[in-house]
């Protein structure tokens, strides 16, 4: 891939654009950090902060340097002018200071270092379509696996909010330690065609728009994607698993992948 074409892909790749829903949350409580409550005084990232510097690591301004967002319809929706760009976060404020760091921050480790295994061991992933979560956390892996569950509903639930949708339930268990049971879960697949050029996750991150599902008069159901370079996490609430699918709720030490996308 040319630098110039170097991407983030909001909402581009695989899924259609979601069902405008009514709103839930009055705008004028939206201030509110969705986790506990308080005054929301931070943003976070669309895509993580984190895996933007590791994908893109220098940003510039020059031509054939400069990194491009496109829109759910493909359109170029303009350059990236820094990691903390606007263009890479949510639009409101969602999460207070605290919970945006003091509670999350094992939670963003726990997937950094998820991701980190993958960007370092493509082949091994890649030929056996499973994560093996001991040889990524080690003896800390009980705990660890948590975490890393409790930072897939952290921004599941930051896309959910962003569209003024109550945070459910569900969502708030997870990331409460609390029982949670199976309804939410995550999907891993691989998309063959961009590992072949693209095996170091280099040049190419991405999030879909939020897609839901209401039974009426309120939303009920909701699936939403982050996608780095050759493998795509898909996140779904209340809908089922896909035939053939492998959902990871959390709860196993192996991620196994699901079908990968043609
Ligand atoms: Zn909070």
């Amino acid at each position: 891939m040319e630098k110039s074409e170097r991407k983030i892909l909001m909402g581009k790749m695989l899924f259609h654009r979601g069902v405008r829903m009514k709103s839930l949350v009055k705008k004028d409580e939206y201030s509110k950090c969705w986790m506990c409550g308080d005054l929301a005084d931070t943003i976070e990232h669309k895509i993580k902060c984190s895996q933007l510097k590791l994908t893109f690591p220098n940003i510039s301004l020059k031509v054939g340097d400069r990194l491009i967002k496109t829109n759910s319809d493909g359109n170029k929706d303009g350059v990236v002018q820094g990691w903390n760009s606007n263009k890479v976060k949510y639009n409101k404020k969602n999460l207070c200071e605290k919970c945006n760091s003091n509670t999350s921050q094992p939670w963003d480790k726990a997937y950094d270092d998820f991701v980190s295994f993958i960007r370092e061991n493509p082949k091994l992933v890649y030929k056996n379509r499973v994560v093996d979560l001991k040889l990524v956390y080690g003896k800390e892996v009980k705990k660890c696996q948590a975490d890393l569950f409790k930072y897939f509903a952290k921004a599941f639930g930051c896309s959910i909010y962003e569209k003024y949708h109550e945070v459910p339930t569900t969502i708030l268990d997870v990331i409460g330690g609390k029982n949670y049971g199976k309804n939410f879960f995550i999907t891993i697949s691989v998309i063959e065609e961009i590992y072949d050029y693209n095996p170091a996750i280099k040049d190419l991150l991405g999030c879909s728009d939020l897609i839901s599902i209401d039974d009426g008069n309120i939303p009920i159901a909701w699936r939403w994607s982050q996608n780095l370079a050759w493998f795509v996490i898909d996140f779904r609430l209340n809908l089922v698993t896909p035939e053939g699918f492998n959902p990871w709720t959390g709860k196993s030490k192996k991620i196994l992948f699901s079908p990968s996308i043609k």
